[in-house]
């Protein structure tokens, strides 16, 4: 059951034929020092508080020396980029150490940022700290906010420089470089299928599609195609579960290309992704997709199933079943629409039926009124059934970044809107405070906002680490009152707006 390796072992950049991963040897950095860790990663692949604090650790979570008896390897995988076929591109700067069971759980470390691999490309494997701290914290705040992803073990600086831009005047900028250890059942993405699918490699398809069943869901027993389209519907509904978590707390991921897929459902690849502050669907972190907006906000269902169909093809030469891979396909509209509404709800407060006219209406207005997200849902549980419009509305007032927000035109509409909202409270049979409750399970007090992110990297630039752990520990608990942190529960000060995060 195991998968093909390339039978070259070096790092250098190729084209890989035949194999879907390499074995690769990872770099050894000059002064590696340990900036973070998350201690409950290490409890659950089995190490201790000691262990983490060893020079072993250290030197596993760095790619100082590969731990005994283990093969580092790199993924092929391929991709399809901004929509279009983008070849083979395979684990870059991405290198998996080995795997861990523990408990029963199989858990697979992956070093990123380690130095190069057969699937470089023109680019040099490593990666700088701004974007690992950016990784580090966003996978760990999307896990406590209930949102499958990938983990973060640990955050190191390499002591090493790293080229990412030339300056206006021809000098270059060299910037810290960082790796991170990414935890997870497994890395493997819709472009590893896909790759092999391009390549008419069936054999090694089938290897692969094996594998991952037999790995990572074992819970499918049937055999033949049924086998095949079982898994295929089964990443389908994760896919749509997690994309659903997504629309909730107002992420948007950036980059949804098929090789940022987790054939597991699984958040993968913190690039260039970001949070909605001012409320707009058309809103895409990747500044290199400002034009088209492909990875906007409210695109990411779309894409989504993109992307599947794009996995469809990739699986059909196992499956050879047109109409039942067509049925899979439509499955996923019908089980977003059965949850998405009901999510939608539920950030309100309401157990009625979803009122088309009455979201459509907030989606405008919290649009027009540059409405933080975050902090309207959070506050809006403090409405109760007894309230005046003019109350109600001045419970959310702090969410808006338009200062006219609740004067002239707005304000009659607000008022509506308001009006129509504690008239369908009234209709409910929740108490305030156990719908306040169950709101502020849904509705996140605290997000990684780009500019928190941005203080814990500017201040870890000048060797203060302080702020990683403080953001680390403050976004264990989204859902909770933290009183001692009210000043994160605040929206974007104005020397943040408009800029966003960068991936590279
Ligand atoms: P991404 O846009 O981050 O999903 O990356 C797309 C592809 O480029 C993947 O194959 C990555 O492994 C590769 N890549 C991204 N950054 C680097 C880098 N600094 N060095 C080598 N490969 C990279
Ligand atoms: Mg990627
Ligand atoms: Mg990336």
């Amino acid at each position: 059951k195991q998968l093909p390796a390339d039978s070259d072992t070096s790092n250098t950049r190729r084209q890989v034929f035949g194999a879907a991963f390499s074995y690769v040897t990872p770099r050894v950095p000059s002064h590696p020092k340990l900036l973070h860790v998350t201690a409950e990663v290490a409890e659950f692949i089995g190490l201790s508080n000691e262990d983490v604090s060893s020079t072993e650790f250290l030197e596993l979570v760095s790619g100082s020396k590969v731990y005994p008896e283990t093969q580092p390897y790199a993924m092929a995988y391929a991709g399809h980029q901004f929509g279009n076929w983008a070849g083979q591109l395979g684990d870059g700067r991405a290198i998996n150490l080995f795997e861990v069971l523990h408990n029963n759980q199989r858990w697979a470390l992956q070093l990123k940022g380690a130095g190069e691999t057969p699937y470089s490309r023109n680019a040099d494997g490593l990666a700088v700290l701004r974007s690992s701290i950016r990784e580090h914290l966003c996978s760990e705040a999307m896990f406590h906010l209930g949102v499958p992803t990938t983990r973060s073990l640990s955050l190191v600086s390499t002591g090493d420089k790293v080229l990412r831009d030339i300056l206006y005047n021809g000098n270059p900028a060299y910037e810290d470089g960082a790796v991170v250890c990414r935890v997870a059942p497994s890395f493997i993405r819709f472009g590893n299928f896909e790759l092999l699918a391009a390549r008419k490699d069936i054999v090694n398809l089938l290897a692969l599609a094996d594998y991952t069943i037999n790995y990572f869901y074992p819970e499918i027993k049937a055999t033949g195609k049924e086998k095949y389209l079982a898994f295929y519907q089964e990443v389908v509904n994760r896919t749509v579960d997690m994309i659903v978590e997504w629309q909730r707390v107002g992420f948007v991921h950036g980059v949804m290309n098929t090789d940022n897929m987790s054939i597991l459902g699984l958040t993968i690849d913190y690039g260039p992704y970001g949070w909605l502050e001012d409320y707009n669907p058309d809103w895409t972190p990747n500044t290199t997709d400002a034009e088209g907006k492909r990875y906007r906000f409210r695109n990411q269902p779309d894409i989504a199933l993109w992307n599947l169909i794009q996995l469809g093809n990739a699986l059909y030469p196992l499956i050879e079943d047109v109409p039942a891979m067509e049925a899979i396909l439509n499955s996923y509209s019908h089980r977003f629409d059965a949850k998405f509404p009901v999510m939608m709800q539920e950030k309100l407060g309401l157990a009625s039926e979803y009122d088309t006219d009455f979201q459509d209406e907030l989606t405008t207005l919290l649009t027009a009124s540059e409405t933080d997200m975050t902090i309207f849902y959070r506050n809006l549980a403090n409405v109760l059934k007894s309230d005046t419009i003019e109350i109600a509305l001045s419970k959310i007032e702090y969410a808006f970044y338009q200062p006219d927000a609740l004067v002239a035109t707005l304000k009659t509409s607000w008022m509506n809107w308001m009006e129509r909202y504690l008239q369908k409270l009234n209709d409910e049979s929740l108490s305030d405070a156990d719908r306040k409750a169950k709101m502020n399970l849904v509705n996140p007090k605290y997000v990684l906002r780009n500019y928190m992110a941005q203080l814990a990297i500017e201040a870890a630039e000048k060797e203060d680490y302080s702020l990683i752990n403080e953001l680390h520990e403050l976004l264990k608990h989204p859902y909770d009152e933290q009183p001692e942190n009210e000043k994160w529960f605040a929206k974007r000060p104005d020397w943040a707006r408009n800029k966003v995060g960068c991936s590279m």
